[in-house]
């Protein structure tokens, strides 16, 4: 999407939410190996207007390196975790990325700046409905919105080189990992609810073996299952 100019103040505090994340890369960087963010990245992070992701009376706090609550009990990640996680997929411009959790479609706005197409599943229609309204707003054209079980995946539009899930799983969804391409990566928080998550990167290798990596503690609302 073309780059929206902000007005001066805007601008300043999304400077800031930038710098703030590059800070706590850096300062992370022991756990999680990665000092800095991609050029790529870095780019789409200072350009997707955060402030229309975010209900109307937390505009003004949109440039925060803080999660922020978006309705229905859900949130929207944190600015670092977002880049994070979208620097751990390692996408390039030709991929094809699945994410769980649309949410209000903050993070979709980044992988849409990044892959070639991009497929989110959110669980609340009221927030996949939302979501897409916003992105299409927004002039994102690769971004395709379903409501559903995410546990299921997607599996029309498989394999992906990358899949990302925003919300914390007990264990590995099956579908999730059969989904993956070959050399793709899966980026997910595991875990109980409310309880110590983990940030893994579980990547499929050529012949479809698998290698996992704990790479952070974090904090996400839970992925809804019944098993
Ligand atoms: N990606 C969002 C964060 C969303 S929070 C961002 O950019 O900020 C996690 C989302 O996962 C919530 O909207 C929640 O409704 C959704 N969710 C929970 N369980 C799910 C499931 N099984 N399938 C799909 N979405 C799910």
């Amino acid at each position: 999407m073309p780059h929206e100019a902000l007005p001066a103040e805007r601008e300043n505090e999304r400077r800031g939410m930038v710098a703030a994340v590059v800070e706590m890369m850096r300062f992370t960087a022991p756990a999680t190996g990665r000092e800095r963010l991609g050029k790529r990245v870095l780019a789409a992070l200072g350009k997707v207007p955060r402030h229309r992701f975010v209900p109307e009376v937390d505009a003004g706090n949109a440039y925060l390196n803080t999660a922020l609550p978006i309705g229905r009990g859900q949130t929207i990640s944190q600015p670092y975790i977002v880049a994070l996680m979208t620097e751990l997929a390692e996408l390039g411009p030709e991929d094809t990325v699945l994410e769980i959790g649309t949410g209000c479609g903050y993070q979709a706005a980044m992988l849409a700046e990044l892959a070639g197409r991009v497929y989110s599943v959110e669980c609340l229609e009221e927030l996949a409905q939302a979501a897409r309204e916003r992105l299409e707003r927004l002039g994102y054209r690769n971004v395709e919105i379903r409501s559903g079980d995410g546990w299921a995946g997607w599996p029309e539009h498989a394999p992906y080189q990358a899949i990302l899930v925003t919300a914390a799983a007990r264990e590995v969804p099956p579908p999730l990992l059969e989904q993956l391409a070959p050399g793709g990566r899966l980026v997910l928080p595991l875990g109980r609810p409310w309880q110590a998550q983990s940030l893994m990167v579980i990547e499929k290798n050529a012949d479809g073996a698998t290698r996992e990596r704990e790479v952070l503690p974090v904090a996400f609302v839970p992925l809804v299952h019944e098993d």
